[in-house]
């Protein structure tokens, strides 16, 4: 069997992105309109829902993996409330500057996906995110990028990128649920 899936960045996807801080505590956690429809969406043509998020507050101290794990709980709470689930959340707490590290741009996450589920197929699999390191995520990973433009400078980024680098363009939505709705 070949198991889909659909990684999901977090800040900018599912929640609003606070610009230049961290999600510490669940009162700072938003959902984004239309995320829990999108999540059932993705359910009937995916195996497997995932997020892939670099929580970089960890590692500069700002927060702990408790404070990640309570905002987490609240998140899983919000969204089975509206009948949407998710199967793993991958996150890096590592700083920018430290080396070797499991932040994207690197595959890491995906990697791991991969050993925690020998079955995937990541080929076959997409990533959504609102930055440029979500697509090059995905591209380094060998998926399926989507372009979630909930955030202007980085879809300006996205486009000087494929200026230099010539590439098939991604697949732009301007919410996770418009692409649900196009990606089967
Ligand atoms: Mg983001």
């Amino acid at each position: 069997m070949i198991v889909k899936a659909v990684f999901l960045d977090r800040d900018g996807v599912i929640n609003r992105r606070i610009p230049g801080d961290y999600v510490r505590h669940p009162d700072e956690f938003a959902l984004l309109e239309g995320v829990a429809e999108a999540i059932r969406l993705f359910r009937q043509s995916f195996d497997c829902i995932f997020i892939a998020t670099n929580q970089q507050g960890i590692g500069k101290g700002r927060m702990t993996v408790a404070d990640l794990d309570h905002v987490h709980q609240y998140m899983l709470h919000l969204l089975e409330q509206q009948g949407a689930t998710i199967d793993h959340i991958y996150f890096c707490p590592d700083l920018a500057h430290q080396q070797p590290n499991c932040r994207k741009p690197h595959p890491a996450m995906a990697f791991q996906a991969q050993k925690d589920y020998p079955e995937l197929n990541l080929q076959q699999s997409w990533m959504a995110g609102d930055s440029l390191s979500d697509l090059q995520f995905a591209w380094n990973a060998g998926m399926q990028p989507a372009m979630i433009a909930t955030n202007p400078e980085e879809t300006e980024k996205l486009e000087a990128y494929l200026l230099s680098n010539p590439m098939p363009s991604p697949p732009i939505y301007t919410s996770l649920l418009e692409m649900a709705k196009a990606i089967k």
